[in-house]
């Protein structure tokens, strides 16, 4: 089956652990290279972002990447990207249209990617699938004022969710808020994001450690809601351990990076300075090193659509402390393979790390079980079975057809 995968600002090719570079990007990249193993065409549509990229650059694994050229060749932040989009989709409508490459089904990754996909999917017969991967709704809840996407995201999204033909959500958490938001029972599909078990696995090299001392890890975005601040003052009840903070820019950049300084200076006011460090972004395919090297990963988020890095803790066999929140409340099975707590609560985050971490026995059976929970449960192959049966029904190409080399 031909497949168009459209992702405006994450691209499958971009470094990951700046601001808008983060789940999105994996969950294209790994899911679009499962489709192409089981035998899809798959090319991913993303808006062409620097000067120096081809238009269509033509993977490895058989993914093709298009550059879509949708406003000025440099990074635009996402909140900034609304009035690109109709030249995003009058492109799609040139290409799809003129017969050169008519996919089967576009999958739409984000709203904006799905304003896109609706107008070109009208106009040339594409029939759309929308994976949201964040809502306005829940942002907004969370962030207030502070909250800078377009204002008219929620009204979006909202209609995006009547028109359609398939809305794809990751967890049960954000299944009731599309009800909520008026989006049919009957539209929604449940299909969560997955994990790479050849990359993420327990074996392999380990990132260096201070012998003696343990390490709790997290990992993301430096942006507030991934509730770092939270997991530094939680620091202050565990006085042996350290804290490795991965994500952000580059390593040679924190110096320069409000949030990074943001961070240093909370560690030194609760007197953790010397037991936390930030170690900027890591490439994806060293990030199983750092995961191998904790014997925890703490993911304390305010709120999280699905959550990627404690899936991917789980697979590499390193028990997960949580917040109860979005899609950790499915992946993370509280008292089996990791522990859940309230957000934005230090001190529930802090005792939860010191009972784990004074716990050996326990450590273990959690990161058993979380590794079986991750094969079992959530692998990107399974994800592409389940999404090509959507396809299939959208589309109506009830055979997906095996692309013969
Ligand atoms: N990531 C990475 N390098 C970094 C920081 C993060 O490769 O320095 C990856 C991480 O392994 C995960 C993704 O970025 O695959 C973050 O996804 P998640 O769902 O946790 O958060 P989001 O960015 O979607 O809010």
């Amino acid at each position: 089956m031909r497949i168009a995968m459209i992702s405006e600002h994450a691209s499958p090719l971009a470094a990951l652990g700046g601001v808008d570079a983060g789940g999105q990007n994996t969950h294209v990249a790994e899911l679009s290279t499962a489709l192409a193993a089981e035998g899809h065409e798959v090319r991913v549509y993303t808006r062409r972002d620097a000067p120096d990229l081809p238009e269509l650059a033509e993977l490895d694994n058989g993914v093709s990447v298009v550059h879509v050229p949708a406003g000025p060749a440099e990074h635009i932040g996402k909140d900034d990207l609304l009035p690109h989009m109709a030249e995003f989709s009058h492109w799609l409508v040139r290409q799809w249209g003129s017969g050169e490459w008519t996919p089967a089904v576009a999958h739409a990754h984000f709203w904006m990617s799905g304003l896109a996909a609706v107008t070109a999917g009208r106009l040339t017969e594409v029939p759309v699938v929308q994976t949201y991967h964040a809502l306005g709704t829940v942002k907004r809840r969370h962030q207030g004022a502070m909250d800078t996407s377009p204002p008219r995201r929620i009204g979006y999204e909202r209609a995006l969710g009547r028109s359609v033909d398939r809305v794809i959500a990751q967890s049960q958490d954000e299944v009731a808020e599309l009800i909520r938001m008026g989006v049919p029972r009957a539209r929604l599909s449940v299909v969560p994001s997955g994990v790479n078990e050849q990359t993420f696995a327990p074996d392999g090299p380990v990132a260096d450690r201070i012998p003696g001392r343990p390490r709790v890890l997290t990992v993301g975005r430096l942006v507030a809601r991934k509730g770092f601040q939270d997991v530094v003052r939680a620091m202050q009840l565990v006085p042996d351990a350290e804290c490795v903070i991965v994500g952000g820019p580059p390593g040679s950049d924190l110096d320069a990076d409000p949030q990074a300084c943001q961070l240093r200076r909370l560690a030194e006011d609760c007197g953790v300075g010397d037991r936390v460090r930030l170690v900027g972004a890591v490439p994806r395919e060293e990030m199983p090193r750092w995961y191998r090297s904790a014997d925890v990963l703490v993911a304390a988020p305010w709120y999280e659509p699905f959550g990627l890095t404690p899936l991917e803790a789980m697979a590499c066999g390193v028990p997960v402390i949580g917040t109860a929140v979005g899609g950790l409340t499915d992946t993370v099975v509280d008292g089996l393979t990791g522990d859940l707590v309230a957000p934005r609560d230090p001190r529930a985050l802090g005792m939860a790390m010191r009972r784990l971490l004074s716990d050996r026995v326990r450590r273990f059976a959690y990161a058993t079980a979380a590794l079986d929970r991750a094969r079992q449960c959530y692998s990107w192959r399974r994800a592409a079975e389940q999404l090509v049966a959507v396809y299939a029904t959208v589309s109506g190409v009830r055979q997906p057809s095996r692309v013969v080399a």
